[in-house]
């Protein structure tokens, strides 16, 4: 899947008439592109949620990078720690290849109830940071969505 795909599924999934954009503070922990060629790995914590909250996503870019940047035809896989990845994303992203990481069988239930379509998309968490990363240049072609989120 690639960021405008994931874009697209997650409207589809939370229609805006009830999802507002937030963002949230967030804070490169790496970037790591030793992970294979043509690919790179952002992490990050994600700060300013209800309750004091502070989550981690990863994001990881392959293929179609522009030199070490993705581009908006990277294929991305994501995972974020929250309970809405888990309960509304991390099957569907898994069952798409959008899911980065591991699932487990009860995840796989899970997934199921709050999407039923298993349509892939991203958390809020994962938004902000999307949204970071197309605002400091660092996804060629990035700043064009900057509306879309
Ligand atoms: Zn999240």
């Amino acid at each position: 899947m690639t960021i405008p795909e994931l874009l697209s599924g997650t409207s589809v999934v939370l229609p805006k008439t009830f999802y507002r954009f937030v963002k949230y503070d967030i804070e490169l922990l790496n970037k790591d592109e030793s992970l294979g060629t043509n690919s790179i790995l952002y992490s990050f914590n994600v700060y300013g949620s209800s309750r004091g909250k502070v989550f981690t996503t990863h994001l990881f870019f392959y293929g179609g990078l522009q030199g070490n940047q993705p581009t908006l035809k990277s294929h991305l896989r994501v995972s974020c720690n929250c309970e809405a990845y888990r309960f509304f994303w991390k099957n569907a992203d898994y069952e798409n290849e959008a899911h980065f990481g591991k699932i487990d069988a009860w995840g796989k239930v899970r997934g199921v109830v709050r999407n039923p379509d298993q349509i892939p998309g991203i958390c809020k968490h994962i938004m902000a940071c999307l949204y970071g990363l197309c605002e400091r240049n660092e996804v060629v072609g990035g700043r064009s969505l900057l509306s879309y989120f």
